[in-house]
């Protein structure tokens, strides 16, 4: 079956405020952040009708719009109600979100002061962000790196940074793989191209510390939920030379959930009882919330 490309569907857009059919949420050609990717956006999921996590992702929203030199328009509150009203008003009880603020069409050069911002918010039904999901993806490494803090707003979860994310999910898809591992700019192991990456050794967990890369929400739910359960877990620098000394791997993201990895770049991994305990824990948690919140 064809997708339904994404400016061809049925269902309502926030948009500014208001809610507009989905065939006419547009932006002009001349919109600053088409240009100067003077814009920050969020994935989230929701289960049962009720979105994950939605104060943390609104208020990051609003935070990355801070990094980035302007102000979202809407607080975390009217935030959080749009995106409750949106998936009501399409009639979704499991949907992905995604919520995005951006620099207008006043100025469209390298300033742009005075640009309004805008802010919108679509939903659309998106399964599993992996085919394989459970089978266990395959990653190469990827042939761009994370950059260095003072060289890009790492925290920001901005249009911009996604730039060498795609280069490097094109490069991965295009030699047979899932998506790629990125180093940083010390050589040092990242995250994929949209998600957080954690290893096991002997029933530890370890990952990253995420100083040039998002702290991901999912990624802070994951390492909350092992420390509940009795499992370690490292937050450290990892070096590429220890991913052979690792049995275990999965990304976590929003829209990745918690996925299983089968292989990175030639040496196998294999989803064993702590990736498993993980994310029973996590499917629980997010059905839970679901439960708890359309009970109160
Ligand atoms: N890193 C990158 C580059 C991402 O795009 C994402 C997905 N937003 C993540 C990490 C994971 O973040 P979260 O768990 O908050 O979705």
């Amino acid at each position: 079956m064809a997708v339904q490309p994404f400016h061809d569907r049925d269902g309502w857009i926030w948009m500014d405020g208001e809610f507009v059919p989905h065939r006419e949420a547009k932006v002009h050609v001349l919109t600053h952040a088409m240009h100067y990717a003077s814009c920050v956006f969020e994935g989230e999921r929701a289960y049962g009708g009720v979105v994950f996590k939605s104060r943390e992702h609104s208020e990051r929203l609003i935070h990355s719009g801070k990094l980035m030199g302007f102000r979202v328009p809407f607080d975390a509150v009217e935030i959080d109600r749009a995106k409750r009203e949106l998936i009501v008003k399409n009639g979704w009880e499991d949907c992905y979100i995604r919520a995005l603020a951006w620099r207008g069409s006043e100025q469209l050069g390298v300033s742009a002061k005075h640009n309004t911002i805008h802010a919108a918010i679509a939903a659309w039904q998106w399964g599993d962000y992996f085919a394989d999901k459970m089978k266990g993806i395959r990653l190469m490494i990827a042939p761009w790196r994370r950059p260095a803090p003072d060289t890009a707003p790492s925290n920001a979860k901005a249009a911009g940074l996604y730039m060498i994310c795609t280069l490097s999910k094109h490069a991965a898809e295009d030699a047979g793989f899932n998506d790629a591992l990125m180093f940083d700019w010390r050589g040092q192991i990242a995250e994929a191209t949209g998600a957080n990456i954690f290893f096991i050794r002997d029933g530890v967990i370890h990952t990253p510390t995420p100083d040039c890369f998002l702290n991901g929400l999912t990624r802070q739910t994951v390492i909350a939920l092992a420390r509940q359960a009795g499992i370690e877990v490292v937050e450290r620098a990892i070096f590429p030379n220890e991913l052979a000394t690792f049995s275990e791997a999965f990304l976590t993201g929003s829209a990745a959930e918690i996925t299983p990895i089968r292989e990175i770049a030639g040496m196998p991994f294999k989803p064993g009882a702590t990736t498993e305990r993980l994310v029973q824990d996590f499917v629980a948690l997010t059905r839970r919330k679901a439960r708890a919140e359309a009970a109160a």
